[in-house]
């Protein structure tokens, strides 16, 4: 089960941009790579492609590892580990490993 998902707020905690926080924009589960706001900017050189897309230098998120990143649990704000847990209906679930809450998928 991916444990990051869109839309998650993430701590990075290691590689270049270790410290940073951010909102997961979007999760690619096949290289379990994941964009998050305003992390890992690149700079990209844009064709114009219209008039009223005139091109020029765009700063962009880049993807980065899911295994540099821990998600920032909503109720104890702590950057913390998950587990997986199974509600009643056999459904699973993402737990927070610090306060047992369980992380709600907003997608
Ligand atoms: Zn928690």
């Amino acid at each position: 089960m991916i444990r990051i998902v869109k839309n998650d707020t993430v701590k990075v905690i290691s590689g270049n941009h270790k410290g940073k926080v951010g909102r997961v924009l979007k999760v690619f589960p096949n290289t379990k790579r994941i964009i998050v706001e305003k992390v890992n900017l690149v700079k990209r050189h844009q064709k114009a492609r219209s008039q009223r897309d005139p091109g020029g230098i765009i700063e962009k998120e880049a993807t980065i590892h899911m295994s540099n990143v821990l998600v920032v649990c909503p109720k104890c704000s702590k950057p913390s580990r998950t587990r997986i847990g199974h509600l009643s209906d056999g459904k699973k679930v993402r737990v927070c490993k610090s306060c047992s809450e369980m992380l709600v998928t907003n997608e």
